[in-house]
């Protein structure tokens, strides 16, 4: 029921577990975050309170400034380990965090399978990171892009590419999510209080649209892929 993503010069997990710390109030069953350094992408989730994944990566701390985080309230499959987010496809190269419902998620599912993907978990999710390993092309937007053109339902989504790691890809329907704006950083969340004590900056992402997040710039584009320019929304309040 939350979502945090990091890019930047700094380390990627402390922000994240500190967002999804902030997020905790919205409730949760299960946490994870999914970190890339360099060559791989490191998944570390854990059914039960933060304080378990915390637990999980203490004495190994996920290494690397870009990564994803979730705490999940269970709409398809119970909680557990394997259900808990982040989902990756079957070589481990995109992983992707999801709050909402893929409600297609059934049929995309028993297409994927023919195809020969296996997948670990019960949820409706899963099927996004291998749906992008299918129609990945080598431009990591592109394929996002015709990801969301086969989902339908609610979400807001970030997706996360071992051979695109200067970049986040973000999207949203129905649900809410916002971008830091830092320096020499941006964060990614699907609430305010997940990026406050790190900038005030902020860009609030409107249902469709679709933003590539980088460490110094934000690209964002309309539901028909036309560019748009945002305004900067400051924060004035505190959490
Ligand atoms: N439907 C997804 C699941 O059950 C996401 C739930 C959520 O928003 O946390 O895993």
């Amino acid at each position: 029921c939350g979502i945090v993503g990091y890019i930047g010069s700094k380390q990627a997990t402390p922000f994240l577990i500190e967002g999804l710390t902030k997020l905790e109030y919205r409730g949760y069953d299960s946490a994870g975050i999914a970190v890339l350094n360099g060559e791989k992408i490191r998944v570390e989730k854990s059914v039960g309170r933060l304080a378990a994944l915390e637990e999980k990566i203490e004495s190994n701390v996920p290494e690397g400034n870009i990564g994803i985080g979730h705490t999940r309230w269970a709409t398809h499959g119970r909680p557990s380990d394997n259900n808990s987010h982040p989902h990756t496809d079957c070589y481990g190269d995109f992983a992707v965090v999801h709050n909402g419902i893929i409600e297609n998620y059934m049929t995309l599912k028993e297409d994927l399978l023919a195809k020969g993907h296996k997948f670990l978990s019960d949820t409706d999710t899963e099927v996004l990171p291998h749906l992008l390993e299918e129609v990945y092309n080598g431009d990591f937007e592109a394929s996002v892009r015709e990801v969301i053109k086969r989902i339908e339902g609610s979400y807001a989504i970030v997706f996360m590419s071992k051979n695109d790691p200067d970049k986040l890809i973000c999207t949203k329907q129905d649900n809410p999510m916002v971008i830091g704006l830092g320096d020499d950083e941006n964060f990614i969340a699907s609430d305010i209080p997940a990026i406050i004590s790190r900038t005030r900056r902020t860009y609030i992402v409107n249902d469709g649209e679709v933003a590539v997040v980088k460490k110094d710039s934000v690209w964002i584009t309309n539901s028909l892929g036309e560019p748009i320019t945002k305004k900067v929304f400051e924060v004035n309040w505190n959490a």
